[in-house]
């Protein structure tokens, strides 16, 4: 029986030389869920994504993934998560279809040109499918990140700032959808954020990180109580 959560973090620290970019930090995700990591730059949000995601090692700590340790049972649930990160990017010559190809096929997913016709009527990509990634705008590069992100159906979707440099409308947009997938999917959503409105709409559950270490861990409403605009500005630093 797979454990309850879909991620559990215990005491979680990672180094870069000297510098605690993680910094002793717990946490449980429960499945189902849409969960903000919010926090200032080098509060370590990515760092941890990506430790969770088993991108980046630990330096100590125990990760738990849909009930299976990282990064040694990876193989167990790499297929049935996902994520958007700068950490990669995707080739910019080839087609948004030869993009969606290449990561479906990594992921093993079935009847996949289905899939990729899906994702193309989904996220409204019809238009620019066969256009090189290069030329697309933001706000397209950001509905093929989605589709890359959503392309094996996963349980578990970690996302590293989903909205950033999108205009309002269209991070409207990008929201809607994540919430519509957890809906049909059952999913559980991590995202990272510095955007206190985003993770409010959005999450049921907000982390503040700083410094590499949780400062609060709330519901929005509860985080909005307790932080006015200006002291949440002042925990970011
Ligand atoms: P941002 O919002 O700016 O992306 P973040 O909360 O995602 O910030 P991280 O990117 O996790 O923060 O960085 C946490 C700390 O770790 C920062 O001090 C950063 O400089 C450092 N750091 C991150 N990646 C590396 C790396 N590969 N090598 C060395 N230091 C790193």
């Amino acid at each position: 029986q797979e454990s309850s959560a879909a991620i559990e973090v215990a005491h979680l620290i990672k180094l870069y030389k000297t510098t605690r970019a993680v910094d002793d930090i717990s946490f449980r995700i429960a499945r189902g869920s849409i969960t903000g990591l919010l926090g200032g730059n080098g509060a370590g949000k990515t760092t941890t994504i990506a430790v969770i995601m088993g991108l980046v090692l630990p330096t100590s700590g125990r990760i738990q993934v849909l009930g299976h340790a990282m990064p040694d049972e990876s193989a167990e649930v790499l297929g049935r998560m996902n994520f958007e990160s700068p950490y990669v990017d995707m080739p910019m010559r080839l087609t948004v279809r030869q993009n969606l190809t290449i990561f479906g096929r990594l992921y093993a997913v079935e009847n996949l040109a289905d899939r990729i016709e899906q994702l193309a009527s989904d996220l409204d990509l019809k238009d620019f499918i066969d256009r090189a990634n290069g030329k697309l705008s933001a706000g397209q590069k950001t509905r093929v990140a989605l589709a890359k992100a959503l392309i094996n159906q996963p349980e578990l979707l970690l996302l590293d700032e989903p909205t950033a440099s999108l205009d309002p409308d269209t991070a409207d947009w990008v929201r809607q959808h994540l919430q519509d997938y957890r809906r049909t999917h059952d999913a559980t959503i991590l995202l990272a954020s510095h955007n206190m409105l985003e993770v409010e709409r959005l999450c049921d559950r907000v982390i503040i990180m700083k410094r590499g270490r949780i400062e609060d861990d709330d519901s929005p409403d509860q985080i909005m109580a307790r932080y006015n605009r200006t002291t949440l500005e002042d925990v970011f630093l």
